[in-house]
């Protein structure tokens, strides 16, 4: 198929490259000259704006953007996929962004006869260079199907969770509960150590017990409890907390627009937001157990 792809970073670029892998022809755009020419050196073709994507033969145009507005200026700019797509193309945004602008959005799209799809991803840079990630889809159930084969070239759950909006609601509810999950661990944990408890001993506890969640026993935030882990390499690559903070505001937004009551959420995005104004920004979103033991 030909398929127009638009955001070529840590995470579209190996998506873009999985598409090319299964066979797909890609027609592709982004800001940064080298993260294109890594695709076209594995055999995409590139052109110079999104409205040059719009105006290729792509049967389908992929987004994998920052933030909102990067989202808003890529598919409603002047220059943007909207104002030049033909009618009938297909159009997936699989960006982080809140519900209500990807609502916003495809409903301007399916006005005009392009049928838009939700689908942002769990998975990380490494989920996404082994065609692993999870696509949380909103949609109708007609466009998630017509998806799902190209959506499978880059991921291995595909989930349809309802209609426009609903991929990124179980996007940000989920990474909520993480955001949340990773700090309660880390103070079990810290409390359980200060209190003269083994950390590994504690982990294989609450392990086997009612505490146990992913945060425990697959990305455990104390060093020297798990191998291969952000912990255990002073907790860089992983998940950025500076994403964490930018998930944990998606969701408090989001609560907000419709008077929805997130405490831990919010109190979570507020220990992110002080470990980011911190410099920490860039580690790995468990070292937020530095909060608790005394590094920050
Ligand atoms: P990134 O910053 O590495 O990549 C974004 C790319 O979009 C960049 O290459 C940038 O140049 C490009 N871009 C920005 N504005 C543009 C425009 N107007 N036109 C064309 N290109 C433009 O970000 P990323 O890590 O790839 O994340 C992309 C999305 O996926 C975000 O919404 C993020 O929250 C989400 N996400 C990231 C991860 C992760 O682990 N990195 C995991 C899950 C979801």
């Amino acid at each position: 198929m030909n398929i127009g792809f638009i955001g070529l970073g840590n995470m579209g670029g190996p998506m873009a490259l999985n598409l090319l892998k299964a066979g797909h022809q890609l027609t592709v755009f982004d800001l940064v000259p080298a993260s294109v020419q890594a695709l076209i050196d594995a055999g995409a073709h590139a052109v110079h704006s999104p409205a040059a994507v719009a105006r290729s033969d792509a049967e389908l145009i992929i987004t994998m953007l920052p933030a909102a507005r990067h989202v808003k200026a890529v598919y409603l700019g002047e220059d943007g996929l909207l104002a030049h797509v033909t009618r009938g193309v297909r159009l997936i945004d699989s960006s982080t962004i809140d519900p209500m602008t990807a609502r916003e959005v495809a409903a301007a799209a399916t006005k005009q006869g392009n049928p838009m799809l939700d689908a942002p991803v769990s998975g990380g840079t490494a989920g996404a260079a082994a065609g692993t990630l999870t696509f949380m889809v909103g949609g109708s159930e007609a466009d998630f199907a017509q998806a799902q084969p190209v959506l499978a070239a880059m991921g291995k759950n595909i989930v349809h969770c309802g209609a426009s909006g609903n991929g990124q609601v179980a996007k940000v509810a989920n990474n909520m509960l993480l955001g949340i999950s990773m700090i309660g661990v880390a103070e079990a944990m810290n409390l359980g150590v200060a209190l003269g408890m083994d950390a590994k001993v504690l982990a294989g506890v609450i392990n086997t017990s009612s505490g146990r969640c992913w945060s425990s026993d697959t990305y455990n935030p104390f060093p020297g409890v798990l191998e291969n882990v952000p912990a255990a390499r002073g907790y860089s690559g992983g998940f950025g907390a500076n994403l964490m903070l930018k998930d944990l505001g998606l969701a408090t937004e989001a609560a907000r627009q419709v008077q929805q009551p997130v405490m831990l959420g919010a109190l979570a995005q507020q220990l992110y937001q002080t470990f980011s104004a911190e410099g920490h920004g860039d580690l790995d979103f468990s070292a937020i157990i530095q909060l608790y033991s005394g590094k920050v």
